[in-house]
C-alpha cells in the first residue's frame, strides 16, 4: 500500500509512522554518540546505561521490577524481540494462541519459530468472549501473544481481562508474550496495565517495549524484552545470533530518551487525541462505520457499506481519492475483507488534507 501509495501521490495513511520529527533532544544525544565515537559494537544484550534507564521507566510506569543486568535484553525493534521470544520458547509444533485480528507480523512470527498458531476471535466490540478462551487453551499451548494496546483495533485490556488471561496461562503453564509498544498512547483517561505485573505473571511473561512510536523513531530500531534471568538468557542467545545488537549511538540516544520529562508523555497522549478526533470525524463524514479507539494510533473501520471487499476498495480509494489504507484481511488469518485500517501518526495538515481528499467519496 505504501509502493501503491507513492505511486498515485497519495496520502499515506497506511504504515504506521509519524511523518513528524522526533524531539529535539534525541536528534543531538544522538549527535553526539556518533561524534563521540560511540560507533562500535554494544554488549550484545544492550548498553548498561539504557537497561538502567529501561529498568527504572519500566518500574515507576508498569509497576515491574526488572535486574538490568538478568532481565532486560535491548533487541532491534520490538520486531526482533518478538521473534527472538518465539525462537526461544517454541519447540516446532507447539501451539501459541493468536487473538484474532492481530498485528500482521505475528503470522510470519509464528512460521518462523515453528509454531502452530491458534485463533481465538476477538468479539464484535473486541472484547473477550470468555468460553472461546478457555476452549482455546489446552494442553499443548505454549504461548499466548497479547498486545495491549492494540494494532489495528485499538483496543486496550482492561485489568479484569488480563486477569482473566493470566488465569488461563497459570492454569495451562503458558507463556504470555505481550507486544507493548503503545504503552504511552492511550486515551479518555484509560491506565495501561502489563499482564506481567499481575500475581502469579512474573515468570512466565516476556515483556516487549519499544522506542519506535513512544518517540516517534521507528526507523532506529531500538526495543527490549523484559523476562525472568531464565527466559531471558534465552532470549539473549537467539538474540545475539540474530542481530548481535542494536545501533550503538542509537542506543545512547533512546537513554536520553528515557530522562525526558513527564509532560514528555502527557503532550505525545494529548497531541495523538486531537489527531485520532480530526481523522475519526473525517471517517464519519466519509460514510466509514467506525469507533474511536481507546489506545494506539490506529482507527479500524468497516467497509460494509462500500460494496467492495478489502483489497478492491483499498485500491479503489487509492485512486479515486488519493488515500491509502491497509486491507483489513491483512490482519485476520481468514477473514477481515469488511475492515480497512487507517493510520492518524501523522501532522493535523497531513490529516486534514486526508479528510478533504475523503469527502470525494460521498
Ligand atoms: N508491534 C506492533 C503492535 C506494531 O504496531 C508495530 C509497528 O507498527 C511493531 C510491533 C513494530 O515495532 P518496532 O518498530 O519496535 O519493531
Amino acid at each position: 500500500m505504501t509502493r501503491l501509495a507513492l505511486k498515485h501521490g497519495a496520502v499515506n495513511l497506511a504504515q504506521g509512522f509519524p511523518d513528524f520529527p522526533c524531539p529535539e533532544e534525541l536528534k543531538v544525544a544522538a549527535c553526539e554518540a556518533v561524534n563521540a565515537d560511540i560507533n562500535q559494537y554494544a554488549i550484545t544484550w544492550g548498553a548498561k546505561d539504557l537497561r538502567e534507564a529501561i529498568q527504572k521507566r519500566v518500574k515507576t510506569y508498569n509497576g515491574m521490577d526488572f535486574n538490568p543486568e538478568t532481565g532486560i535484553t535491548v533487541t532491534c525493534g520490538s520486531t526482533e524481540a518478538m521473534l527472538a521470544s518465539l525462537l526461544a520458547v517454541i519447540s516446532p509444533g507447539e501451539e501459541v494462541i493468536v487473538p484474532e485480528p492481530f498485528y500482521e507480523n505475528y503470522g510470519p512470527d509464528a512460521i518462523l519459530s515453528g509454531a502452530a498458531p491458534r485463533h481465538v476471535s476477538l468479539t464484535d466490540d473486541f472484547s473477550i468472549d470468555e468460553e472461546a478462551w478457555k476452549k482455546v487453551f489446552s494442553n499443548k499451548t505454549k504461548a499466548i501473544i497479547l498486545n495491549t494496546p492494540n494494532n489495528p483495533t485499538g483496543k486496550v485490556f482492561t485489568k479484569k481481562e488480563l486477569s482473566f488471561i493470566a488465569d488461563l496461562c497459570i492454569d495451562h503453564n503458558v507463556i504470555a508474550i505481550t507486544d507493548e509498544i503503545y504503552v504511552h498512547i492511550l486515551y479518555d483517561g484509560r491506565q495501561h496495565v502489563s499482564i506481567g505485573s499481575l500475581n502469579g505473571m512474573q515468570d512466565r511473561t516476556i515483556t516487549i517495549g519499544s522506542f519506535s512510536k513512544t518517540y516517534s523513531v521507528t526507523g532506529w530500531r531500538v526495543g527490549y524484552a523484559l523476562a525472568d534471568p531464565d527466559l531471558t538468557t534465552r532470549i539473549r542467545k537467539i538474540h545475539d545470533f540474530l542481530t548481535v545488537g542494536a545501533p550503538a549511538p542509537l542506543q545512547h540516544a533512546c537513554t536520553a530518551a528515557l530522562h525526558l520529562p513527564e509532560s514528555y508523555y502527557q503532550k505525545l497522549a494529548t497531541d495523538y487525541d486531537r489527531k485520532r478526533k480530526i481523522l475519526y470525524k473525517g471517517l464519519r463524514d466519509a460514510g466509514f462505520a467506525c469507533e474511536l479507539p481507546q489506545g494506539a494510533y490506529y482507527i479500524f473501520t468497516d467497509i460494509s457499506e462500500f460494496g467492495k471487499n478489502d483489497v478492491e476498495f483499498a485500491r479503489h480509494l487509492i485512486e479515486t481519492t488519493g488515500v491509502a489504507a491497509v486491507p483489513g484481511s491483512s490482519f485476520y488469518h481468514e477473514g477481515g475483507e469488511t475492515k480497512l485500517r487507517f493510520t492518524f501518526s501523522k501532522r493535523d495538515e497531513t490529516l486534514h488534507d486526508a479528510c478533504r481528499r475523503l469527502e470525494q467519496l460521498s
